[in-house]
């Protein structure tokens, strides 16, 4: 597979679902938001280009770039274990899906990466341009952490570019500020993690910020006890956001870049 190839493929499925979700948003939305989508989306568009640019810049290989080196040099645990390669594929994606949900975990537990992580639960709304907005060092960690396993486990770059296809498609989906009418979505949620389900992850609520870690499967959060169906304030009266970083303000790209180094919000006039 070339790196071109790769990005065609990543940037036309990221333009497609982004377009799509915007317009569902636009047409059906769940939620009234409260600050709106300016200056909210120019500025998380904004992260999402540097992010991009930062990875592009610092990091000379993609997580398939890795994956194709493995499999040529025979890395990893699935080559030892003599998997068929459906089984590489299939469980590649789902043991990538699951390092995702420790890797989140991770980000929430330790102060450290939580001063990271917090700027995505920092926006005061949420939808579709929520699922594109992470610090940069967040996403180079992930990255890393993502090649690493990819290495390990020698995932096939087919299982690589899928997971990464589906990681972006379903952080737009679930963050979207979309209607599901309720009998369907309580079929969805069984499958993958959807914008009600994930919308309790971003309540103001310590306990509930701690809960729905998923992205693409619902399952890691039923197993491991950290599933919540629905925010305690109910779904129109939740609060989104953190306790701190209130002010519209605070939504402005550059503030959004230095939130991790720094616990002083600005003040309300
Ligand atoms: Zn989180
Ligand atoms: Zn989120």
């Amino acid at each position: 597979m070339s790196s071109s190839l790769e990005i065609a493929v990543r940037v036309g499925c990221y333009t497609v679902v982004f377009a799509g979700m915007a317009l569902w948003e636009w047409f059906a939305p769940r939620r009234q938001l409260s600050v709106g989508r300016q200056p909210r989306w120019a500025n998380n568009l904004g992260i999402l280009a540097i992010d991009i640019i930062t990875v592009r810049l610092l990091v000379p290989t993609t997580a398939v770039g890795v994956a194709l080196i493995a499999s040529e040099r025979g890395w990893g645990l699935f080559p030892i274990l003599g998997l068929p390669y459906w089984g590489a594929l299939v469980g590649g994606i789902i043991a990538l899906d699951f390092v995702i949900y420790i890797q989140h975990r991770l980000f929430h537990y330790l102060p450290a990466l939580w001063r990271l992580h917090r700027m995505h639960h920092a926006d005061l709304d949420i939808d579709v341009t929520t699922g594109v907005r992470f610090h940069p060092l967040e996403i180079l960690l992930s990255l890393a952490i993502k090649i690493a396993t990819v290495a390990v486990l020698g995932v096939p770059a087919t299982a690589v570019l899928i997971f990464e296809v589906l990681l972006n498609a379903t952080s737009m989906f679930n963050h979207s500020n979309v209607a599901i009418p309720q009998q369907l979505e309580r079929i969805v949620r069984w499958i993958v993690v959807t914008p009600q389900m994930h919308q309790v992850h971003h309540s103001i609520e310590r306990a509930e910020t701690d809960s729905n870690f998923g992205f693409n499967l619902p399952w890691w959060d039923r197993l491991f006890g950290t599933y919540r169906a629905n925010p305690k304030a109910g779904e129109d009266r939740m609060v989104v956001g953190l306790p701190i970083f209130r002010e519209v303000a605070e939504l402005n790209i550059i503030r959004m870049l230095t939130q991790p180094f720094r616990n002083n919000p600005v003040q309300r006039h």
